[in-house]
């Protein structure tokens, strides 16, 4: 029986073949000879049987000529959400990974982050990510650009020109001795993070929010988390930022405010810590702080590549499923080297598998569970899975449509009678963006792209 809304508006498109996605019960929900209906609203308005298409089309009212048929080795799967992403950092992704993250910052990120006051070099490098994370079926971003309010901005452009959903954040920090040219004072901090909530959300960009976004806090004095606590609570806004990467940062941060009784209790006294909140990290909370995680709603982004990257910490994903803690994947470039969630998949698997190696307490994580946290495990983390993060009828149709024999790509079918479990398996493990044909961001077409018409 084919689950539908009353139909309200038009249908503008229609698919029939594999969808594949999670639910809340099933971290891997095979539908074949599926038919999927998106009205113009870009929104999912049935997703029944192949067989019921007659009855479907009288419902709905659109003709059977219009339905688009899927080829044998193609299916549909959610668009994946990146829960973290530094889009400023993405011009040097690939390199520099020869430090912990301390060092790091002051050595490679924050000469880096500071050319950004440059707003043709912002404009280079946050076409270049926004297009390179689309190719490769980031349909959803949580971003940090730098601190510079106007290249923040232009990124919110960026993401809304090209059709991404996004969430941007213009960084702030009132403390770095480390690297004084780089940083702002508290009343530029507040004033420019209020300018750039208020001027990006009058663009009324339908997909694109601003996120409030205090560094971390070594780089935040009270005061300013205080305020950023506030900000974000008045105009009800995401937050996000970074927590316990590496045990030399916790260390630091219990020494700057000896007052609190952990990381966690630094960011939850300013009232940072939401169901809106996403932190990006965690490889060392204790279980008393993952407990006050999940009281707080607020949810972890996990970025196997960055931790390895910088040798910041193995975070034992079991555990943190077993707190209930809201969960997502992120690519954290450049700390992270690769710009795609396909990569997160696998070092999440990977490093999931250390763990089992060196304890075989720790169950690792299926394939199924991986993709579920790459899909509907980010939306969830950024509190957006009302609209997006599987095939639910009423969500946005964010969604790859994938063809693992794609001319040129990097599977080579040797069965041609894999079932599609088998075919998407290998998609997880080997596929690229050669195999991502098609990617659909709230019902609109935004890959392959299309050229925009000269001036
Ligand atoms: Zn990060």
């Amino acid at each position: 029986m084919a689950n539908f809304n009353r139909p309200t508006t038009e249908i503008a498109h229609v698919y029939r073949g594999t969808f594949i996605h999670s639910t809340e019960q099933t971290a891997l929900l095979i539908l074949e000879d599926a038919l999927l209906g998106v009205d113009t609203e870009g929104k999912i308005a049935f997703i029944g049987k192949g067989a019921e298409r007659d009855r479907l089309s009288q419902t709905f009212g659109f003709s059977l000529s219009e339905i688009t048929q899927l080829a044998q080795h193609e299916f549909f799967m959610p668009g994946m959400v990146d829960t973290h992403i530094h889009a400023s950092q993405y011009s040097f992704a690939g390199t520099a990974l020869d430090m912990p993250l301390l060092q790091w910052l002051n050595t490679y990120t924050f000469p880096v982050e500071y050319r950004f006051k440059d707003l043709e070099f912002a404009r280079r490098v946050y076409t270049q990510v926004v297009k390179r994370t689309l190719r490769n079926g980031t349909t959803t971003a949580c971003y940090f650009a730098t601190i510079h309010t106007d290249a923040s901005l232009l990124l919110g452009q960026i993401a809304n020109d090209f059709g991404q959903r996004a969430l941007v954040g213009k960084v702030c920090m009132d403390m770095n001795n480390s690297a004084k040219y780089y940083r702002e004072t508290l009343q530029e901090c507040q004033e420019e993070t209020r300018r750039f909530i208020a001027e990006l959300l009058s663009k009324k960009y339908p997909l694109v929010k601003p996120v409030v976004t205090p560094r971390f806090a070594p780089t935040c004095t009270d005061a300013l988390l205080g305020q950023l606590g506030e900000i974000a609570k008045n105009n009800n806004l995401h937050i996000q930022s970074h927590i316990s990467e590496n045990l030399e940062e916790v260390k630091l941060v219990m020494g700057l405010f000896p007052d609190s009784q952990s990381y966690t209790h630094v960011y939850h006294r300013h009232n940072l810590l939401t169901d809106k909140t996403v932190m990006a990290h965690g490889c060392h909370l204790s279980n008393e702080e993952l407990t006050l995680f999940r009281e707080t709603g607020t949810s972890l982004s996990h970025c196997p590549n960055s931790n390895i990257s910088l040798c910041s910490g193995l975070l034992n994903v079991r555990n943190v499923l077993k707190h209930k803690v809201k969960l997502g994947l992120g690519t954290d470039v450049a700390g992270g080297y690769s710009a795609s969630m396909l990569d997160a998949v696998r070092r999440a698997l990977d490093l999931s598998k250390i763990l089992a190696v060196q304890d075989p307490e720790n169950k690792a994580l299926t394939f199924e569970e991986a993709f579920r946290l790459a899909t509907l495990g980010g939306s969830q983390a950024l509190s957006m899975d009302d609209h997006t993060g599987n095939f639910e009828v009423g969500k946005d149709f964010d969604a790859l449509r994938v063809n693992v024999a794609a001319p040129g790509g990097p599977i080579d079918l040797i069965q041609h009678d894999d079932g599609p479990k088998t075919l998407f398996e290998k998609f997880l493990n080997l596929g690229d963006d050669r195999n991502i044909v098609e990617v659909f961001v709230a019902g609109r077409k935004v890959v392959p792209f299309t050229e925009p018409t000269p001036e």
